[in-house]
């Protein structure tokens, strides 16, 4: 089972992976974008850390949706109200209960990535972080690690795709080529949760 102790843990892992890759991040973001994804997340994902240790909400939904509500209030670009609406959604979708289940953390991140999904219009194969969520939220089931190689592999395969949603859709054929930022930073979203296994 899984307690919020966990799901703080994950986030915690998550703020320290966007730490040490922000400049990657931030360098992918560059030829296809604005080059600010690695400073949007590392400025959001530090205050979730900073919120989580003061608050420390008693229940994985609780962390998720405080967690989320930090991202959209403290990130900018469109991946903070995007990764907001992720963690908030699935937050929801665990309810008040103290401990969840491997399964019902799979079928609640669902919710999320179909939420975001929602949100902003984007489809597989459209050049995005769905490219490594969704694959990832259908490997969960299996387990976090094989979750965390999916993501991966979901990130690289953006590579030779065309963008059609957010800022890199702007340059048309010339986001062909090019790693998507925001998949990146997903698929080290997902290795964190191997990461909040048994610390
Ligand atoms: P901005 O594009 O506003 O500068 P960021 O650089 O922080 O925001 O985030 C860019 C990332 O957000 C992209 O690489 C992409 O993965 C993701 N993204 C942008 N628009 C969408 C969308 N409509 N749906 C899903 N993901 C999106
Ligand atoms: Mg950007």
């Amino acid at each position: 089972m899984l307690d919020a102790d966990f799901f703080r843990r994950w986030m915690t892992a998550t703020a320290a992976a966007v730490d040490r890759e922000a400049d990657r991040l931030t360098d992918l973001d560059s030829p296809i974008g604005d080059a600010d994804h690695g400073s949007n997340l590392r400025r959001g994902f530090r205050a979730v850390a900073a919120v989580l240790d003061e608050e420390a909400p008693g229940t994985p939904g609780g962390v998720l949706v405080l967690a989320g509500r930090q991202l959209v209030s403290t990130v900018g670009g469109a991946s903070g109200p995007l990764y907001g609406t992720l963690l908030r959604r699935t937050g929801k979708a665990l309810g008040d209960a103290s401990e969840v289940g491997e399964k019902e953390f799979a079928d609640a991140l669902r919710a999320g990535v179909e939420a975001v999904m929602q949100l902003g219009g984007a489809a597989p194969g459209d050049k995005t972080m769905i490219d490594a969520l969704l694959p990832a939220v259908d490997a969960l089931g299996e387990s976090f690690a094989a979750a965390g190689a999916a993501a991966e592999q979901g990130a690289l395969a953006t590579v030779p795709l065309r963008a059609r949603k957010g800022r890199a859709s702007y340059l048309g054929e010339r986001s062909i080529g090019h790693q998507d930022p925001g998949a990146t930073s997903a698929s080290l979203l997902i290795a964190a949760l191997a990461e909040a296994v048994d610390e």
